[in-house]
């Protein structure tokens, strides 16, 4: 390779670095080279066809784009592997990253005492706490479903955070998604890593599994939780899944796996009658410290029933609503601001940007101006992300909604984003999290 080409392959390198975490360019970039290049193309050797499919998938805009503002006009990029002369190992290994060992956080309000019981939840809660007292020996495993917004995270957390508080309980307990799972699980073949991975699942005590309908579909970590399962359960171990539905209703899970739910509990948990709502409600105005009127908690009850997390999102929308006039909130006011229930708005790519800014005490138009504020870039790119997500909105018609941006800045602040998550444990809770609040409030086409 040309003196050159060393160089530019470098700065594209360098620049590349800047964009991405240093996880994901270590994993992707850091054994690639220039092999050749022409006024239009340049090629890129890679190590492996795993590396070419990966940046096929993942980079070719994020390269395109690096490449075209370095050499000041479009490239066409080519991957080429490399010829191998002798045996070589055929994944690239990272460094060993850290993050990505990092379990998932538990948010400490999710415990059994800030858990209102009612006939909603009644069997999911006893049964949660029969399992937390005594993991491995009284359901095995539990599967506790209902539909978004009413505790089972809450549920899965409170047993997380029960077993750690208590000190002769077995130790290793771990809360994890069923996004996580598989994230983790690619992220293990492609480093190379994947007997550690097993490993780390395999020698728990307790493990809670979120939202397992998100496996449909994916044979290949069905495959993998599979065999997690017979372990754990072999030895006795605890295991926890939560669904949105029951199992008979996972259409896109193996047989095999969804028999495995049933061999212990399976509990439901159903919206809560007003009574529950109420309970819940003033459970949620003290947790906050905050003094709210009968009067309201009985008003937001009534008229908000098939999901607490909206609930929830409707009295702190009160509450916020009577901070920031200064004045006491009058049944009459919290009526004009209550949402009206089954009628939630469709989802614009405005909402969101209202819902992350909220999240980052920013104003919408933060999020599309220019300012290079590192928080707020990075509450921008979330914006960015989330709406591509959730919304059909395409790079151009984002890139108007955020202030008029070149449309390749908007498909790099989506890349950015996307490949942080997967190293990332907070920030993926975080951003599962705003994407939750959203869809309790709106109604998605997606
Ligand atoms: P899911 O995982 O089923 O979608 P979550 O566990 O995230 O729902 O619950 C949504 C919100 O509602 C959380 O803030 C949670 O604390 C609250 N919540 C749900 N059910 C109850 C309950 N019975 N008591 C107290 N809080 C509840
Ligand atoms: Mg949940």
């Amino acid at each position: 390779m040309a003196d050159n080409h060393l160089s530019l392959w470098a700065t594209i390198q360098s620049a590349l670095r800047e964009e991405i975490s240093l996880t994901s360019y270590e994993t992707w970039f850091a054994n690639t080279n220039l092999s050749s290049i022409n006024d239009s193309a340049l090629t890129i050797t890679v190590p492996n066809t795993f590396t070419k499919d990966g940046l096929e998938k993942r980079y070719r805009p994020l390269l395109e784009q690096t490449v075209a503002s370095i050499c000041g006009r479009p490239m066409t990029i080519n991957f080429t592997i490399k010829e191998t002369a002798s045996v070589e190992p055929t994944l690239i290994v990272g460094p060993e990253i850290t993050s990505r060992e990092e379990p998932l956080p538990l948010n400490p309000n999710y415990t059994f005492a800030h858990f209102v019981r009612g006939s909603n939840n009644h069997l999911a809660y006893a049964s949660s706490i029969a399992v937390a007292e005594a993991p491995g020996k009284a359901y095995n495993p539990l599967f506790i479903y209902g539909s978004v917004g009413l505790g089972k995270t809450h549920l899965l957390q409170a047993i997380g955070n029960h077993i750690s508080a208590n000190k002769t309980l077995p130790r290793n307990v771990m809360y994890t998604t069923s996004e996580r799972f598989s994230i983790e699980m690619i992220s293990s073949i492609r480093n190379n890593t994947t007997a550690a991975f097993r490993a780390k699942f395999r020698k728990l005590d307790i493990l809670l599994i979120d939202d397992i309908q998100f496996l449909e579909g994916k044979e290949g970590t069905q495959e993998e939780l599979f065999h997690t399962f017979n372990e754990l359960y072999g030895q006795e171990k605890q295991i926890v899944f939560s669904s949105d539905r029951s199992p008979e209703k996972l259409s896109g899970l193996q047989d095999r796996l969804v028999s495995r739910f049933r061999w212990g509990l399976v509990a439901d948990i159903q919206a809560p009658v007003l009574e529950t709502r109420i309970a819940i409600l003033r459970e949620k105005a003290q947790l906050r410290g905050i003094e709210v009127d009968d009067s309201i908690i009985k008003l937001i009850a009534s008229r908000i029933s098939s999901n607490v997390r909206a609930l929830e999102g409707a009295l702190i929308k009160a509450i916020a609503y009577s901070e920031l006039q200064g004045t006491h909130l009058s049944v009459s006011n919290l009526e004009k601001i209550l949402p009206e229930e089954g009628k939630r708005p469709p989802l614009t790519v405005e909402a969101i940007k209202e819902e992350v800014a909220t999240q980052y005490n920013l104003k919408r138009r933060d999020l599309e101006g220019s300012s290079r504020k590192k928080e707020l870039v990075q509450a921008r790119q979330i914006a960015i992300y989330i709406a591509r997500e959730m919304t059909e909105s395409s790079f151009p018609s984002l890139a108007k909604s955020f202030g008029n941006r070149d449309h390749s800045t908007i498909m790099h602040s989506y890349i950015k984003i996307k490949s942080l998550l997967e190293d990332t444990p907070l920030l993926y809770s975080e951003i599962k999290e705003i994407q939750e609040n959203i869809l309790s409030k709106y109604t998605t086409r997606r």
